[in-house]
């Protein structure tokens, strides 16, 4: 049975021939990592440490210092877009060694969101399927407390002034979330990258009156350093 599996692999593989995203080398089929970039991106991974110096108010937390191939990997999933890279990188994160101790039961993962109209060209929002992902894993609450109200120009766009204007009045609470879900829990806001911090602040502002006990935020990279 193995020896068939294996010819059926490779038949595959010949007449689907797949494609690293990452530095296109042939890949095995349905892959869209080769072991290679995934063993160099699990490298640069390790359990949560703080960033500093951003304008969150709270605690940024990044599963990776700032790296070229994390980073390609972040803007390829936005731009080209590929859910495909995205669940392999999920799936990379989760198996960061003492990850699960990070969470603790109540958490309650809230995604950065996105506006629908972006959601509908790109198919999906990334930090909703990490958020997902990692509270399904460690047994944490999901929701999605927080919406964009307008489609703006991305933060990754901007330079450095209009970071600080470009999000004014973009989110509002949504109106079928239910507070005493939240009352006294820990907020942890996800989202796929930190820059300045700008976009988990915003979220944040509307996430207090919610009356949580604290809220963190949690990045799979970052790349903000003050000037
Ligand atoms: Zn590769």
């Amino acid at each position: 049975m193995k020896i068939i599996v294996s010819f059926l692999k490779r038949a595959l593989n010949v007449f689907f021939s797949h494609r690293c995203h990452l530095c296109s080398s042939v890949t095995e089929f349905k892959r869209s990592v080769c072991n290679n970039c995934a063993q160099k991106v699990s490298v640069v991974m390790g359990c949560p440490k703080p960033v500093f110096d951003t304008r969150f108010k709270g605690r940024i937390y990044t599963l990776s210092s700032y790296d070229g191939l994390v980073t390609d990997a972040i803007r390829i999933i936005k731009y080209k877009p590929s859910k495909c890279l995205l669940n392999e990188l999920i799936q990379i994160c989760l198996k960061v060694p003492g990850f699960e101790e990070f969470f603790r039961g109540d958490d309650v993962l809230v995604p950065a969101p996105m506006h629908y109209t972006r959601q509908k060209k790109r198919g999906f929002n990334q930090a909703a399927e990490i958020a997902r992902a990692f509270a399904k894993k460690f047994n944490c609450l999901y929701a999605e407390p927080v919406v964009r109200m307008k489609a703006v120009k991305a933060q990754a766009e901007c330079n450095e002034k209009e970071r600080t204007t470009n999000l004014e009045n973009v989110f509002a609470l949504s109106d079928d979330y239910l507070p005493e879900k939240f009352y006294g829990r820990r907020i942890i806001i996800i989202d796929d990258v930190a820059t300045t911090g700008t976009t988990l602040l915003k979220c944040s502002q509307q996430l207090e009156a919610l009356n949580p006990s604290e809220i963190i935020a949690l990045v799979i990279t970052h790349s903000y350093k003050k000037k």
